[in-house]
């Protein structure tokens, strides 16, 4: 029987020979050589205004968290569908996660939910952008803006996605990208915060908690001839060796993507006509108005039941197939700051019912084959069994 991995990370061949490099000039610390370059090449690349590389995705969004200045009683609005990370960038600074609901049709961020959920204390939202398919930007533009919020986008899943020919990460006032091993494109862990405001004040703040408090970005511009301790701050600068190994992964980011958009489109072109059937609701698909990464390939049944149990026959099969986040409100951490299980009805429907399939480069036509064959059989077995 094959064994099918739900992941595999992709590697390109030259990641060797950038982390060599590296490594023979010396360059393993924060803001060198490697650093440099994939900034640029995805300031580039998505016409982004500056990108400061982090060493995760969770800590551009404490950045962020940082820079608009959350405190205490300030509440930010955020799908409950997602990853612990959008969450904690929030509560590291005392302030409060409020979770919306998700869209039944992408699982982003619900537009009616957020206006519904803003108060008085509503600082920011934080829209997610779901399995590389960018949220509803226009609307969410606007009521941010009539309510004078913060957007800072939660691109982990997204980069080299667009909403109307824009990049992800470049549609609010902050963008975190990630380069997590589960991600796309990888540096094992790895992120970016994008800053889109022009303002040098916003950049030289940001620079300044990424560097220990020190105003040592200026200094290596050789604007200063010192540096010194100025402010608050942290490290979130990661290792030139992993920049490294993440230009090799950038290089090929068309390539890469182009790879997954075949499986995206071989599940797409063999699971459709299950959609005529009742226990099969919905498959990935992508907005015309939108690109994707090809993140994720989900498929949404019509209950749990049905959900686990073609789960399990999957995984009977070999295939590494899978749910995805237990929404927030309902962890054990949601209810800690008082939210209950049968909260956000809607995003507990999606989230029990979602199952993810394999999506990666290095998946052969003969796994997408055989994962294919399975589920056909699998859809059988429901048809006649009535599950
Ligand atoms: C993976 C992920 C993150 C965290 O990324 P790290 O780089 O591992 O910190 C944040 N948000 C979402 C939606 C994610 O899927």
């Amino acid at each position: 029987m094959r064994q099918i991995a739900f992941n595999k990370v992709y590697l390109t061949g030259k990641e060797k020979y950038y982390i060599n490099d590296a490594l023979s000039r010396g360059s393993l610390s924060g803001d060198g050589f490697y650093t440099h370059k994939v900034s640029e090449f995805l300031e580039e690349k998505f016409a982004l205004n500056r990108v400061l590389m982090t060493t995760s995705a969770n800590h551009a969004l404490e950045m962020a968290a940082q820079l608009i200045e959350l405190k205490e009683g300030d509440e930010v609005i955020m799908p409950s569908f997602t990853f612990s990370s959008t969450a904690n960038a929030v509560l590291k600074e005392g302030a409060s996660p409020v979770f919306a609901e998700i869209k039944s049709d992408t699982f982003n961020l619900d537009p009616t939910d957020f206006e519904a959920k803003i108060t008085t204390r509503t600082k920011a939202v934080i829209p997610v952008h779901y399995a590389g398919v960018s949220c509803e930007m226009d609307q969410i533009k606007e009521i941010a803006a009539e309510n004078d919020l913060f957007i800072i986008e939660d691109a982990a899943h997204a980069v080299n996605s667009f909403y109307k020919e824009q990049a992800a990460g470049s549609l609010g006032d902050f963008g975190c990208y990630s380069f997590h091993g589960s991600k796309n494109f990888v540096s094992g862990e790895g992120g970016a915060l994008i800053i889109n405001s022009k303002q040098p004040k916003i950049i030289e703040k940001a620079e300044i908690i990424r560097e220990k408090g020190t105003n040592r970005s200026r200094f290596l511009r050789g604007k200063i001839d010192k540096y010194n301790w100025v402010g608050e701050g942290s490290s979130y600068l990661p290792s030139d060796i992993l920049m490294a190994l993440l230009f090799a992964q950038l290089e090929a980011l068309d390539k890469i993507t182009l790879e997954r958009k075949k499986v995206f489109d071989y599940y797409n072109q063999h699971l459709k006509e299950f959609l005529t059937e009742d226990f099969l609701e919905l498959i990935s698909s992508v907005p015309v108005d939108r690109q994707s990464n090809y993140h994720i390939y989900y498929l949404k049944f019509r209950n749990q039941k049905i959900r686990d149990f073609v789960l399990q026959q999957l995984r009977e099969n070999g295939v590494e197939a899978t749910f995805h986040f237990q929404p927030l409100h309902a962890s054990p951490m949601g209810r800690k700051i008082g939210y209950h299980k049968k909260d956000l009805e809607n995003t507990n429907k999606i989230a029990a019912r979602l199952l993810r399939l394999p999506i990666y480069p290095d998946l052969s036509s003969a796994d997408l084959e055989y994962i294919t064959a399975a589920l056909r059989g699998i859809f059988k077995k429901i048809k006649q069994a009535g599950v």
